[in-house]
């Protein structure tokens, strides 16, 4: 399905930027500052995928729109970890070809997905961490981020504890896209759970924990509890009931919330082959946000 243009010309995005509490439960400038934030990045999406872009290229610019946004638990926005530090895991994934790269414990920019994208594109690895990762994205030329860059650090005594937000449990965004040539993709940047030990790394850089994308199956992006999502390799389980029981990915999304994960354990948005969306969560609340070529197009804090 790589190269051609689909017989169905269609094009559909998701986004996500995190499961957690209910929306009722945050102020009203919250609410209406992820919400907008949530459309600033699905306008990302929509415009590459509506101009004839990839589905690679819009996941990348929709998950890079939420990062430089402050008010998701990712880039900008980021939690940090038990000692005071920025420490970004991220990954992307072409369904086309099942290439793919990642990041984890990067610190040095606040966009990590475009790194991943780099190293998808210019190295023969699939994730690069810590020093190594800090290094190839300075080596790659990225503007090196200064504290003022991310919102936790903004006027912090680097002598306290770090502060930890309970608000939104799990802030990571995420993105999955059907371009028009039929062609997925899937995308997923975090600062992990807050107060994480310093080098912990979650699912959302584990390529099938996290996200997975495969043209004939689906794309998934996750958000929870990244121990879980890794335990039961949740992304690819996902494509793996598709592809082998016949299954449909909301119906295996739904099955995984309500059975395997323990309760509250976060939740996932999924495109399959043809481009349907589903946004499923065990949480009470979940930033997402559904476009397509038919005029779709829908922002919620919970679904
Ligand atoms: N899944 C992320 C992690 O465990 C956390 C999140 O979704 O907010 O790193």
């Amino acid at each position: 399905m790589s190269g051609e243009v689909s017989a169905e010309l269609t094009w559909s995005i998701a986004i996500h930027g995190g499961a957690g509490s209910g929306p009722e439960t945050w102020g009203a400038e919250k609410r209406d500052a992820r919400s907008r934030g949530l459309a600033v990045a699905l306008a990302a999406g929509r415009d590459v995928l509506a101009a004839g872009g990839t589905a690679l290229d819009a996941v990348e610019a929709a998950v890079a729109s939420l990062e430089d946004n402050g008010n998701f638990h990712a880039g900008r926005g980021a939690t940090l970890t038990r000692d005071g530090h920025v420490e970004l895991d991220a990954a992307i994934m072409d369904g086309a070809g099942a290439g793919c790269g990642g990041v984890a414990c990067i610190g040095v920019t606040a966009n990590p997905i475009r790194v991943a994208r780099r190293v998808m594109n210019l190295t023969s690895h699939v994730l690069l961490v810590g020093p190594g990762a800090d290094a190839f994205a300075k080596d790659q030329g990225f503007p090196l981020a200064v504290p003022s860059d991310f919102r936790s650090l903004v006027g912090r005594d680097a002598k306290q504890p770090a502060e930890q937000s309970s608000e939104f449990k799990f802030g990571t965004v995420g993105c999955v896209a059907r371009d028009l040539r039929g062609n997925l993709a899937a995308a997923t940047s975090t600062s992990g759970t807050s107060g994480k030990m310093s080098g912990r790394v979650g699912d959302s850089p584990i390529i099938g924990a996290g996200t997975f994308a495969a043209n004939d199956y689906g794309a998934v992006s996750a958000t929870g509890l990244g121990e879980e999502f890794i335990r039961r390799c949740v992304a690819y389980d996902l494509i793996a009931q598709v592809r082998y029981a016949n299954r449909t990915l909301a119906s295996a999304a739904e099955e995984m919330f309500r059975e395997r994960l323990p309760e509250s354990a976060g939740g996932v948005i999924a495109i399959d082959a043809r481009g349907e969306i589903s946004v499923t969560h065990n949480t009470p609340g979940m930033s997402w946000g559904a476009a397509d070529r038919s005029g779709r197009w829908e922002t919620g804090l919970t679904t």
